[in-house]
């Protein structure tokens, strides 16, 4: 007889670890015990030789599915006889840890429950188990057990308590675990009057959404807005009550049956929609149909996901009067942080929507829909939030605690223990107070329930960040050093450790292509060719420096942008030019005057801000209203049969752009389509991407190029830059675990300041 004590680290609570354990230890005729503690799980077995192998090859081979097993060390200890297996209660350590699991879309079984009218919890839209259901959204404190979740104030009935307190029940230790008894409970409300409860409400909620009404639905991770995506007039009263215009809306089906009716779907992306992460995936839509238009003006795609949680399977359940697909939007105004306190959704949402399906399960932490799609059959996320965050990015050094706080837009902050980076849930844009706050708050959380007393915080160069200010006066509070990081190297450090390479890995090749980064030079930097690693960088190649007309503020107006661009290269602003004919003579007069007097027009080398430019020249849109809009009508419309390109030389260090908008003139006299100009210019880029490439081939050696920044989010060019590389022979790394845009830049953040600290060169 021999006995083995293991320990368990990882995703390893709240996902039936334990339950997994003890089947395992009877099943191999051992005794012993299990435990959770704060640092994982813990297990001691006792038995013969074969029973104990039997029991570490099942724990090494088919651990639970939603586990995530990062560590295991085994001990020998000595036999003693025990008189049975047990599970023993939970044990807290200092100072210790474990990854928490993100929440996930309701199982299979759970599912088939809730539509079985034999089952005690049919229709009750809280059913989950410990394979399902909220988790990261309602945890107040570490280690997971209900009374730290906002489930605490709801006691469970007798039945319930059963199959919580029953090691082989789908139940057990489930900590959201509910019924009709003992659980939350659902409600409809009119003007802060409740008008329906339970299934009622979810039955009236339907009706409503059948005759075209907008309802907001208390989702897992904040408020949600529905409607029918088929009835024009309600998308159009949903614009203008959200203050929306243009952003495209996301929708919902019951199934991806459903789903492949209205876009194209392949294999990984039907993976993906049905994954228990539940994103929102951006599909390609099919040619003989469209939803009106409101639902995404100008766009190629449609952003479609599965429903979430009961509530959301109950509110789409097929029926001969139900609209087949929802409107799924964020519960919020246009750009403020989506509701997620009910009395703050009440009194923001009630002039949005005509009615507020609720309960009485708070929320403890806001987190978005995630968004993704799919490049090379692999995840290629737009937002990480739901159903990804707070799973840490597993890195390759273990690195001092460090907390990184990323950018201004698109906001997520990074927190290192150990070997692991605690990206956060998407914060959002940090231009109002709410956003700000909660960037604040999540990152108090993050530091108590990873147990992390950061040690030196990064950030960006840009003093006016709110990010940037929050670690500057953190740093002087708490006497902490701060290590202000270049936004573009982030983005370069950003992809090397998405994509596992170490630390004090040797230079690579960065195209970082994105909006807008304050660059050491105190100019706006985007159109960035970097060689480099963590710990440091040169810069190689950028875009030819251009005004900006009005900085930050100017963006929203890609005419003028353009006529600026002309202007630095000595073009003439041509009346028959779309451009031109955009702007009125008052307007012309004064960015003239501008340009002239260097009045407001900082320098920018910015990718970002050139497709916008080009878009502007060709006529296709002369201001924005969401950042990206210009270049994704540019992208949208781009003919894929041709195969022009544009020259695009490099002089020195300068991307040169003259020979470039005199070619796009060209051929605007010359009648060409901007389907065609597009190409051109798309497949210019790539060929740009490639001759820097082999230039710096020749002269460093390097085969290895990551691509980072917005701009790659932009799916012509990533697809003909990728192919263009690698069929030439060099590797090139994308994004996979956080985003290519500014979502991901915390991540970048943390490991060259850890390169710093560690004094990596
Ligand atoms: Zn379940
Ligand atoms: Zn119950
Ligand atoms: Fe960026």
């Amino acid at each position: 007889m021999i006995a083995r004590k293991i320990a368990v680290k990882g995703i390893v609570q709240g996902v039936g670890f334990r339950p997994f354990v003890y089947t395992q230890a009877i099943q191999n005729k051992l005794t012993g015990w299990v435990r959770n503690t704060s640092a994982g799980v813990e297990i001691e077995i006792h038995g013969d030789d074969t029973g104990i192998n039997g029991f570490i090859r099942a724990l090494q081979n088919t651990p639970p599915p939603l586990s995530v097993v990062d560590h295991v060390q085994i001990d020998e200890i000595p036999f003693v006889k025990y008189p049975g297996f047990e599970i023993k209660s939970s044990k807290t350590e200092d100072g210790s840890f474990i990854p928490i699991s993100p929440d996930m879309v309701t199982c299979a079984d759970c599912q088939k429950e809730l539509f079985s009218p034999d089952n005690r919890r049919f229709r009750y839209p809280f059913i989950n188990c410990t394979n399902c259901g909220p988790r990261f959204t309602i945890i107040k404190d570490i280690p997971y057990d209900r009374p730290k979740t906002t489930m605490s104030t709801f006691p469970l009935c007798k039945e319930c308590n059963e199959e919580y307190e029953n090691p082989l029940d789908r139940r057990f230790h489930a900590q959201p675990v509910a019924c009709q008894q003992c659980g939350p409970t659902l409600e409809l409300l009119i003007n802060g009057e409740s008008i329906a409860a339970a299934d009622d409400a979810v039955l009236t909620a339907r009706k409503m959404l059948a005759e075209g009404k907008i309802v907001a639905i208390k989702g897992l991770g904040g408020y949600q807005i529905a409607c029918d995506a088929m009835n024009q007039a309600s998308l159009q009263t949903l614009r203008s009550r959200k203050h929306r215009s243009d952003k495209p809306f996301a929708l919902m089906a019951f199934n991806t049956d459903i789903i492949q009716k209205y876009v194209q779907t392949n294999d990984a992306e039907l993976h993906v929609l049905s994954s228990s992460q539940n994103p929102i995936v951006i599909l390609n839509r099919l040619a003989n149909f469209t939803f009106p238009d409101e639902v995404a003006p100008s766009q190629n795609t449609y952003g479609f996901m599965l429903p979430t949680s009961p509530l959301h399977l109950l509110l789409l359940e097929p029926a001969p009067e139900m609209p087949e697909v929802l409107v799924m939007t964020s519960g919020n105004m246009s750009d403020e942080p989506i509701a997620y306190q009910d009395e703050d959704a009440f009194q923001r949402l009630s002039k949005i929507t005509d009615a507020i399906l609720t309960h009485n399960r708070p929320i403890h932490t806001r987190t978005d829909d995630s968004v993704q799609r799919i490049f090379n059959e692999k995840p290629y996320l737009i937002r990480r939030s739901r159903g990804y965050a707070p799973n840490p990015i597993r890195l390759q050094d273990e690195l001092p605690p460090i907390l990184a706080t990323g950018a201004e837009l698109k906001n997520t902050f990074c927190l290192l223990k150990d070997k692991y980076a605690f990206l956060s849930h998407h914060i959002g844009d940090m231009e109002n107070y709410e956003t700000l706050l909660s960037f604040e708050q999540g990152i108090k959380h993050f530091e108590n329930i990873f147990r992390a007393q950061p040690e030196s915080i990064a950030a960006d160069l840009h003093p006016d960040y709110m990010a940037t200010r929050y670690a500057v006066a953190r740093t002087s509070q708490e006497s902490l050093p701060l290590i202000q990081i270049q936004h573009h190297h982030a983005h370069l450090a950003s992809v090397m450790a998405d994509n596992h390479l170490p630390l004090n890995h040797e230079p690579i090749f960065g195209l970082i292509f994105d909006g807008t980064g304050l660059g050491t030079d105190r100019t706006i930097w985007g159109g960035e060719m970097l060689l480099g690693n963590a710990a440091g960088y040169q810069r190689l190649f950028h875009l030819q420096e251009m005004p900006l007309p009005g900085g930050d503020a100017g963006i929203k107006k890609p005419s003028r942008i353009a006529l600026a661009y002309l202007w630095q290269n000595q073009l003439e602003w041509l009346e028959d030019l779309p451009v031109v004919q955009s702007l009125c003579a008052d307007d012309k007069t004064m960015l003239n005057s501008m340009l002239q007097n260097q009045i407001n027009t900082p320098l920018t080398s910015s990718m970002g801000r050139l497709f916008d430019a080009v878009a502007a020249l060709i006529g296709i849109r002369a201001e924005v209203t969401y950042e990206g809009q210009a270049a994704i009508e540019l992208e949208n419309c781009m003919d894929h049969a041709d195969s022009g390109v544009y020259d695009i030389p490099l002089d020195g260090t300068q991307i040169v752009l003259k020979p470039l908008f005199e070619q796009i003139i060209g051929d605007i006299y010359n009648n060409i389509p901007v389907s065609k100009i597009s190409a051109r210019f798309h497949r210019g880029i790539a060929e740009l991407c490639l001759s820097a490439a082999e230039k710096v081939h020749a002269q460093y050696g390097s085969k290895l190029i990551g691509l980072s920044g917005g701009v790659w989010q932009n799916m012509s060019l990533l697809n003909l830059t990728y192919s263009k590389l690698t069929s030439a022979g060099f590797s090139c790394l994308v994004h996979q675990q956080v985003p290519t845009n500014d979502g991901g830049l915390s991540l970048g953040q943390s490991m060259a300041a850890a390169a710093f600290i560690k004094g990596i060169r």
